[in-house]
């Protein structure tokens, strides 16, 4: 289907830019009026995989993330967030709730839970040693 409106953005994997991540993708969504529970789904979901990108995919290495966003006439969004950061061995695994592999306790485990939870697609390609990419879909109630 064509595409209404597409975005692409880029930025160093510091923390500071999931706020700014966050922010850009609402604005973006913005364009074709969601709801707000809508607007709070996609700015959490996409936070997640921009955090799994700084802290797991690129660890202490500074990297870049970047997020591609599309908008298609019948209301899907569909956002794209990649890191060529360390990849993930076992994406099953990975995407099981509670699992983590962080050891210091600060993470639940529950990020891809979250995602898959507010979105209606979560898509996960990941090569190890080339970085990960995580596609989120979903379909928004546009007034017409
Ligand atoms: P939480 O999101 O609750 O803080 P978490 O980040 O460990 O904890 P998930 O977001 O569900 O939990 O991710 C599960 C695991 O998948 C991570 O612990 C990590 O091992 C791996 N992972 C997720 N995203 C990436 C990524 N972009 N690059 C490399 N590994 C990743
Ligand atoms: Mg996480």
């Amino acid at each position: 289907m064509k595409i209404q409106n597409r975005m692409r953005v880029s930025f160093p994997a510091r923390s500071v830019n999931e706020s700014f991540a966050r922010t850009v993708i609402a604005a973006f969504a913005a364009t074709v009026d969601p709801t707000v529970d809508e607007l709070i789904d996609i700015k959490t979901a996409v936070s997640e995989a921009v955090t799994n990108a700084i802290v797991h995919g690129y660890r202490e290495e500074l990297g870049q993330v970047y997020i591609g966003a599309s908008l298609y006439p019948d209301g899907r969004l569909v956002v794209r967030i990649r890191d060529t950061g360390c990849g993930i061995p076992d994406i099953k695994k990975a995407m099981e709730p509670l699992y983590t592999t962080c050891e210091t306790g600060e993470r639940a485990g529950l990020g891809f839970a979250v995602m898959q939870e507010l979105m209606d697609k979560v898509q996960v390609r990941s090569t190890p040693g080339k970085g990960t990419t995580v596609t989120l879909e979903k379909r928004l109630k546009i007034k017409q």
